[in-house]
């Protein structure tokens, strides 16, 4: 039994739906509150949070009317309470306030907190049985399958946010699970595809930021200049839909118009195509099972004029090899790839490391981690949590020997 719904029920909505965007301020937080901005009839906003932007915050739970508002940082609940003087509306400080965001009742939430960060308040809505639209792939990176195991016992239901495996979601209602022979995330390659490794060794932070298709945050945006992102995607897939490595391909498709594409077993292959426009894939999540309408540009391919792809280089980008061999490797060795890469990026973005160093202490932690004998399933969210502190100290560990080294 899988928690991502594999086809369209009949159950369509009706009535006012409570929402709750976990990850507010964000870029998909963003796109998401637009999308509820657009239709206010539908929707009454439950809980949202963010981490440290609390004027951004308080903004939107004025403008939305919501019940509860928490603030991650803890050090910002009195900023918080005076933004929000004059109103009733309730508010916490600090990660168990995250957590309580989460785990009221609302049918539908966002989890669009970046990175590892956002796992327990993830569980928190998961284990309630909402319907849950996951953007935070960090966050099934770190747990696994025990992630997807917790949502068919609390029969949540996971809506892929993420564009590719929106697309893969999509595509997969054209056909029946047991046919299908093959997944295709597309790529748009970064602002680094056409660059030589070292040149990619070199390349700074503006440089980094520069993404050629989506705005997106910062974390995000870096993770799609090394291919990180794509690494942490096929991992993504994997889990979602119960997927072999062997069953996912990575293809580089620069125009971000193609998301993600099924092959069955007559060998047809069914894609879903979209601007590169984060509300597209979230539309989609929040009209399910119906389709509600977009916010984004239609699509206008006679204007693009074509559609072009190629292979992934994996020596060029050795962070999307490095997913394929913990996704291998199995027992937590994703949660330590996921670890050793947000250490990699905050380093990097500190200016501690090169860019291309990024892969390589991930690469050194992932090694470490497996030539100390401490790869053993995950059976809990402590579990998890505990491998990703430990991995992020062994990676921390390791951070000034890679920094100290050239290429
Ligand atoms: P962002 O940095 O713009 O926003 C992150 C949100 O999480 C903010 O609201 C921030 O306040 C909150 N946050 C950060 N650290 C936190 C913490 N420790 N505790 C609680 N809240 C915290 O990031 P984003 O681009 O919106 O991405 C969010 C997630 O969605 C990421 O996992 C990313 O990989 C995924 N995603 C993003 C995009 C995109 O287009 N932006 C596309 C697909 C998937
Ligand atoms: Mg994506």
């Amino acid at each position: 039994m899988s928690a991502v719904p594999l086809k369209n029920t009949d159950a369509a909505h009706d009535g006012v739906r409570g929402i709750t965007v976990l990850g507010a301020t964000g870029s998909i937080g963003d796109s998401t509150m637009d999308l509820l901005r657009a239709a206010p009839e539908k929707y009454r906003v439950e809980a949202l949070t963010g981490n440290a932007n609390v004027a951004g915050l308080a903004k939107l739970a004025k403008e939305f009317n919501a019940r509860f508002v928490a603030v991650a940082d803890p050090a910002r609940l009195g900023e918080l309470r005076a933004a929000l003087a004059g109103t009733d509306i309730a508010y916490g400080a600090g990660e168990s306030a995250v957590i309580e965001a989460a785990s009221r009742p609302a049918d539908w939430v966002m989890a669009a907190i970046s990175g590892a960060a956002g796992l327990k308040p993830a569980l928190a809505a998961v284990d309630r049985g909402a319907t849950v639209a996951l953007a935070n792939k960090e966050c099934l990176v770190c747990a696994g399958d025990f992630f997807m195991s917790r949502a068919v016992a609390s029969g949540a239901c996971i809506l892929p946010a993420d564009s590719e495996h929106n697309a893969l979601f999509q595509a997969l209602a054209s056909g029946n699970r047991h046919e299908l022979t093959r997944v295709i995330i597309t790529a748009s390659g970064g602002p680094f595809r056409t660059w030589s490794a070292a040149d990619i060794e070199q390349a700074t932070l503006a440089q980094a930021l520069k993404h050629p298709n989506w705005s997106m945050g910062q974390k995000i945006t870096i993770d799609s200049a090394s291919m990180m992102n794509k690494g942490l995607e096929v991992i993504e897939a994997s889990y979602l839909f119960a997927l072999s490595p062997d069953e996912i391909d990575v293809l580089v498709h620069p125009q971000s118009i193609v998301h993600g594409m099924v092959e069955f077993a007559d060998h047809s292959v069914v894609a879903q195509l979209g601007a590169p426009d984060m509300r597209i894939p979230i539309a989609h999540c929040l009209g399910w099972p119906d389709r509600i309408v977009g916010r984004a540009a239609r699509l206008d391919l006679a204007k693009i004029g074509q559609l072009t792809f190629e292979a992934p280089d994996f020596e060029r980008f050795p962070g999307l090899r490095l997913a394929y061999d913990a996704l291998r490797a199995g027992n937590g060795a994703t949660t330590v790839y996921n670890a050793a890469n947000e250490i990699a990026v905050a380093a990097f973005i500190a200016q501690k490391i090169r860019f291309g160093a990024i892969a390589r202490l991930v690469e050194d932690t992932l090694n470490g981690w497996i030539r100390a004998g401490n790869l053993a399933p995950l059976s809990s969210a402590d579990d998890a949590i505990a491998v990703d502190h430990n991995a992020r100290k062994m990676a921390a560990t390791l951070l000034p020997q890679i920094a100290a080294k050239a290429s």
